[in-house]
């Protein structure tokens, strides 16, 4: 068997966080893990995630097995955050605990193969790095369309073009907010054209909700997201509260379908009970039982989230003001109008290549940075670094004019 097993190449974002470790420079920067940082360059333990904690820690509950859709407050809690309370659609909705956002993304794919294995999952390109793996893992076929600026912000008339092809009963994987890896967000307008658009084909949206809180609040996180659920009577959604509550290794997610029916609910709770059974069974507990009382008296979560997300925007800012003042093309005041932690820098491999061999900073090979990991004190040196690598010229010009 071993002497068969295909060679795996190893994960090229772990590669690159392996290599950033292994560098000796003290000045580096690390702009390829996406978690957040403080001014101090720690991704602390929120302060109510810290006293949910002590609460849990004293209750001394038991750690008896948990129900195969794990901690139902949670789910309750996750619903209400995700579609708004009162709202219509959470009649018509299961929510599940998952490992993770990633897991939610997984134990949906299965969901998928299972109800409609000819569907193809629409896919924007440029997109988060692992969608196409999880769903070619469930064995489903995937397909791209364009996620691209114009001048006016996202360029719909590229993401209509694309999904021209797509038929009813494909799937198009969205992202919530904060778009993974460019940044890049529908405006209200656009999230009316494209619930529309998948309206009109008969499209199911599976809406991925990584960055709620990250990008303009919570609320205005989920207004997409919102939109589609009030129009369209199948949605899934897919949600990680790795960032927005900084839970990122207890491995906390959820898994939601939205149906049209709700006497369609309890063979979907079934489905997915299914496909978490043949996996692990039950989810862990301990970050859903945090995050269940986060919900249960959010105050304070909110507030810390909040200076999280204001800290983004303002290194966002920051860093766009000293392009500005280095003189750096005006292609990178893009960076402006984007949302949430990353953005995709307007340059290509060799150009990230001469970023961290000549500077010491690390971005990933297609030019994602992670602005929530930029500390203050960077922000002069990294404007610097990316002008001078984005007007220098190629180097095998360099190299004649010096011969
Ligand atoms: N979706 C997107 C768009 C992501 O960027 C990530 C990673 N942060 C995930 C899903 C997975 O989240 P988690 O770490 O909770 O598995």
């Amino acid at each position: 068997m071993l002497a068969a097993l295909p060679v795996a190449e190893p994960d090229p974002l772990w590669a690159l966080i392996n290599a950033f470790r292994q560098d000796r420079r003290a000045d580096k920067i690390d702009l390829v893990v996406g978690v957040y940082r403080d001014a101090s360059g720690q991704t602390p333990v929120m302060q109510a995630v810290q006293e949910a904690e002590a609460n849990l820690a004293s209750a001394a509950v038991s750690k008896s097995y948990r129900a195969l859709s794990g901690n139902l407050a949670f789910n309750d809690g996750m619903s209400r955050l995700l579609l708004g309370e009162g709202a219509e659609a959470l009649d018509r909705q299961c929510t599940i605990q998952t490992v993770g956002g990633t897991g939610a993304l997984r134990i949906l794919a299965d969901f998928i193969a299972f109800a409609s294995p000819q569907a193809t999952i629409w896919n924007t390109n440029p997109g988060y790095v692992n969608h196409r793996p999880i769903m070619t893992a469930a064995g489903l076929n995937v397909r791209t369309f364009r996620w691209q600026e114009n001048e006016a912000g996202l360029d719909l008339d590229a993401v209509v073009a694309d999904l021209r092809e797509a038929r009813a009963g494909d799937v198009v994987l969205l992202h919530g907010c904060c778009h993974n890896p460019t940044g890049i967000d529908p405006a209200p307008e656009q999230w009316r054209r494209l619930a529309m658009l998948c309206k009109d084909k008969g499209l199911i949206p599976l809406i991925d909700m990584a960055y709620q809180g990250f990008g303009d609040g919570t609320e205005a996180d989920a207004a997409g997201l919102r939109h589609f659920a009030g129009q369209i009577d199948t949605v899934l959604v897919a949600a990680s509260c790795s960032k927005n509550m900084g839970l990122y290794c207890e491995r906390t997610g959820a898994a939601m379908v939205i149906a049209p029916d709700r006497d369609m609910l309890a063979n979907i709770r079934a489905t997915l009970e299914r496909i978490t059974r043949a996996n692990y069974s039950m989810p862990p507990e301990h970050g859903a039982a945090i995050a269940a009382h986060l919900f249960e008296s959010p105050e304070m979560w909110l507030s810390e989230l909040e200076t999280s997300r204001r800290r983004v925007a303002e290194i966002r800012h920051g860093l766009a003001e000293a392009l500005v003042r280095c003189s750096a093309p005006e292609k990178f005041q893009a960076l402006r109008r984007q949302k949430g932690m990353f953005s995709l820098l307007p340059l290509d491999q060799r150009q990230m290549s001469r970023l961290r061999e000549d500077f010491g900073v690390y971005g990933t090979a297609n030019g994602r940075i992670n602005i929530a990991g930029l500390l203050p004190r960077d922000i002069e040196r990294l404007a610097e670094a990316l002008r001078v690598v984005s007007c220098a010229p190629p180097l095998v010009y360099a190299a004649r004019a010096t011969a």
